[in-house]
């Protein structure tokens, strides 16, 4: 028992130094995104590559292996905690896909997302696909090779899934087409509804110019009603300013950024409470497990259940408005001293295909995902090829959303995905979604009044009923356990398609 328990001290002391090290690693690109002069590139590229050459040493650790044999070997090994045991399992599954890929394919495909994404800048800018073209086939290539290498490893059926479990565990092509193809028919079916209503909102209440300055006093307020802590002395967040909103860090340093546009107020409005989710998320992972793998986020598809949550479910609803409005019109002066909370509630909900996925409302944002998925399972499969993306996207978006797609900068091209790499990443918006439909069921069983707090201003019974019930957990289950063990149920559409149904049927009187 005695070896067991120094190997496993020795190895959690390794992992503490590694995401000690990666969330200073954080801080650097941060800081790289919302504070760095511009003539400091190169000497930060170069700090860059250095700190990811140390990160793959650390955690390609031979030792690292050596203790997980000693721990896994041991006769002692059963009488470990599941905390312990879930903690050896996760370090155990980086380690071996880590170690399996050969690191001349870790760098190739480096080098490749760096230029990919580049020329995807370039050729979204000049609205020219073919230019774009030759370098995704080469990324596409790479990732590939390192898609079937991981899929031993980690035995999926296809290489695919092995890309899907990265940001999903355990979680499969299939059973995401299975529940994609439920999603798809209750939001085409709430979708032909608005749309057919002759309720419709003015949204040009939303375009009336609010100065960024304001702007910046309506995301303060935003932050402290939602109980993410940017001003006081104690406070673990701080809002800064980038192109694309983003969230990084980790437990009492957790930062997000935000764009304003001045004559898109909501915009800001919406990307904070969208951040300030992700945020809350990681602030309250379980104190107790700081610095172990248990103590991190559940998936990518948890992380976006929890934005999406405080962003829509939280954000809007007639009730947070009905408390946030007259805020609003105080700090915007006269700007808005007109509009009612009914004519400003139904015009941050407006349901309307748009070509892009970032603008798209709850009702059509899944179908924008589902488009997504289908081609990256089918590119894979090598069922299709990169040089049939733009017809089969612009088909798909006639198909789905009834719209036509001008040039493949508003279609293919418009997310930075695929040129970075990110193949896997995308179902992970659209099952954020559906599971923050089934916390939504299980919180109004345990907090039947939340509208009525929230309409008081007062989110704290909802934070702590989510960092209870869901951040707490952190990474101690797989996600298809997680939502079992929140809400015991397996992963279900309904009750989103539930919660859109009610919402919508209110404001688009069907
Ligand atoms: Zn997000």
């Amino acid at each position: 028992m005695e070896v067991l328990e120094s190997s496993y001290k020795k190895l959690m002391d390794k992992v503490k130094n590694l995401l000690i090290f990666q969330s200073a690693v954080s801080i650097i690109h941060w800081d790289m995104e919302t504070m760095m002069p511009p003539k400091a590139i190169n000497i930060r590229s170069q700090q860059l590559a250095l700190l990811s050459a140390i990160e793959h040493r650390m955690s390609t650790d031979p030792e690292i292996g050596k203790l997980l044999d000693n721990i896994m070997r041991s006769p002692h090994y059963e009488e470990l905690g599941h905390i312990q045991k879930r903690n050896i399992y996760l370090i155990k599954k980086q380690y071996d896909e880590q170690t399996r890929l050969p690191e001349e394919l870790v760098a190739a495909i480096a080098k490749q997302r760096a230029i990919t994404t580049d020329v995807w800048k370039k050729a979204k800018a000049a609205k020219n696909f073919s230019m774009f073209k030759p370098e995704l086939e080469k990324l596409l290539e790479l990732e590939k090779k390192a898609a079937e290498i991981l899929m031993e490893v980690k035995q999926t059926k296809t290489p695919y899934d092995a890309l899907i479990d990265i940001f999903e565990p355990k979680m499969t092509a299939e059973a995401i087409a299975k529940v994609f193809g439920e999603l798809k028919e209750g939001l085409v079916l709430l979708l032909r509804k608005c749309e057919a209503s002759l309720k419709k909102p003015d949204t040009s209440i939303l375009q009336r110019r609010v100065p960024i300055e304001i702007q910046r006093k309506i995301a303060k307020e935003l932050a402290k009603t939602v109980e993410y802590d940017i001003e006081s002395n104690t406070a673990g967040g701080r809002i800064d300013e980038t192109e694309h909103p983003f969230t990084t860090g980790y437990y009492d340093d957790v930062r997000i950024t935000t764009h304003y546009h001045e004559n898109n107020f909501a915009s800001s409005i919406f990307s904070v409470l969208h951040e300030a989710g992700h945020a809350i998320y990681e602030q309250n992972l379980n104190p107790e497990w700081i610095y172990q793998p248990v103590g991190t986020a559940c998936s990518s598809g948890f992380h976006e259940s929890q934005s999406r949550f405080v962003e829509n479910i939280i954000g809007r609803s007639k009730e947070f408005w009905s408390y946030f409005l007259p805020k609003l019109k105080e700090i915007t002066g006269n700007i808005l001293s007109d509009v009612s909370l009914n004519a400003f509630v139904h015009a941050v909900n407006e349901v309307k295909p748009s070509k892009i996925r970032v603008e798209a409302d709850e009702v059509t944002y899944c179908l924008h995902i589902i488009i997504r998925f289908n081609i990256e399972r089918d590119l894979f499969a090598e069922k299709i090829s990169v040089g049939e993306l733009p017809e089969i996207w612009n088909q798909n978006y006639k198909d789905y959303l009834g719209l036509t797609i001008e040039n493949d900068s508003e279609g293919v091209m418009q997310d930075t995905h695929w040129a970075s790499g990110l193949f896997g990443y995308f179902p992970s918006y659209a099952l954020g979604n559906i599971y923050s439909g089934q916390i939504l069921v299980q919180m109004e069983k345990e907090q039947a009044n939340w509208r009525e707090q929230i309409s008081r201003g007062n989110f704290s019974p909802v934070k702590s009923w989510l960092v209870n019930n869901v951040h707490r957990y952190g990474n101690l289950y797989d996600p298809a356990d997680l939502i079992k063990k929140i809400t015991d149920k397996e992963l279900d559409v309904k009750p989103y398609i539930k919660y859109l149904e009610e919402k919508y049927s209110k404001l688009y009187d069907f």
